[in-house]
């Protein structure tokens, strides 16, 4: 009869000395870090693409395990959080011993107008509602409304603070995630001859009118730190610059954290905990062939995890 033994070495788990380090059941391995406090580390579930969608209480685990303590969402729609109802949607969570602290939701408008707003608004209402059922803390327009002049930014600022306004009245922060987009420039009419191309100096950049245009105590700001150095900005500038306007952070690379060599973390970590940093969410795209999108966001949170800048 085959022994444990025998299986472990088949397996290749079992070396002189016993059961080679790091091939701990990845849910022992959850535990612990729980038992251990351990970092609060967030993940946007976008990166897990149709991994999750294949399976959702199975990926919600497996995110858990990885150890992952928070998660943002990005599968609401029709009222259903994946597919499923609130109540079924909270217990799966649960479940897993995930907390649902974040979701990414985008309005069915890109251009906001005098006439349209008071329907985007409605949205928000019906979006904040099921939000608050399911008990998150914020709720996140992840894409870029469209933004040619001041007067687009201007309404795009009146759209945002009533968003924020709905949100409030239910306890929740309502914020705004970036691209590369928000940070071309656009250019009065009288100042056009200035401006030679979008990249040009001249004019603002899109991204500076939307903090300058909403109100601090509706409207926060996910910066997206990846896609803020990809837009040709430094993320530090925007912590010193806009103190207190960016609670919650995307910590993106290239593709795993930390291997691009483009991102210094650390440098991102410190001055945006120095500024009102409360927390943030990892998010992965970009991943190589021959690893799965679990395997990046693991390889992700290992990254975080061993760092000794992130608190
Ligand atoms: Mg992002």
């Amino acid at each position: 009869m085959e022994t444990k033994r025998d299986f472990l070495k088949k397996l290749g788990l079992l070396t002189v000395g016993g059961v080679v380090a790091g091939s701990v059941n990845p849910l022992q391995a959850a535990v612990s870090n729980a038992k251990a406090g351990g970092k609060s580390i967030g993940l946007q579930l976008y990166s897990l693409g149709r991994e999750l969608s294949a399976d959702v209480p199975a990926g919600l685990k497996k995110v858990a395990e990885i150890g992952y303590k928070t998660a943002e969402l990005a599968g609401y729609g029709g009222g259903k959080f994946y597919g499923s109802e609130v109540a079924d949607f909270k217990k799966i969570a649960a479940d897993a011993g995930l907390k649902i602290t974040g979701s990414h939701v985008n309005p069915p408008v890109r251009k906001y107008t005098a006439e349209n707003k008071a329907e985007v608004a409605e949205f928000w209402k019906k979006a904040v509602d099921d939000h608050a059922k399911l008990g998150v803390i914020t709720l996140v327009q992840p894409g870029m409304p469209t933004i040619d002049s001041h007067e687009d930014a201007a309404i795009v600022c009146e759209v945002f603070n009533k968003a924020g306004e709905i949100a409030k009245a239910a306890g929740i922060k309502w914020g705004y995630h970036n691209h590369s987009g928000e940070f071309k420039r656009v250019v009065k009419p009288e100042d056009k001859e200035k401006a030679t191309n979008p990249w040009s100096q001249a004019g603002d950049i899109v991204y500076d009118l939307l903090l300058n245009g909403t109100d601090p105590k509706l409207v926060f700001f996910e910066m997206d730190v990846y896609w803020t150095v990809m837009g040709q900005q430094d993320p530090l500038d925007y912590f010193d610059k806009y103190a207190g306007r960016f609670p919650v952070l995307h910590i993106k690379d290239r593709s795993v954290l930390g291997q691009s060599g483009m991102m210094n973390f650390e440098n991102i970590f410190n001055r945006a905990y120095k500024n009102g940093l409360d927390e943030f969410y990892v998010e992965i795209e970009g991943i190589k062939t021959g690893m799965t999108q679990f395997e990046g966001v693991k390889q992700c949170f290992d990254y975080l995890n061993k760092a000794s800048f992130v608190k």
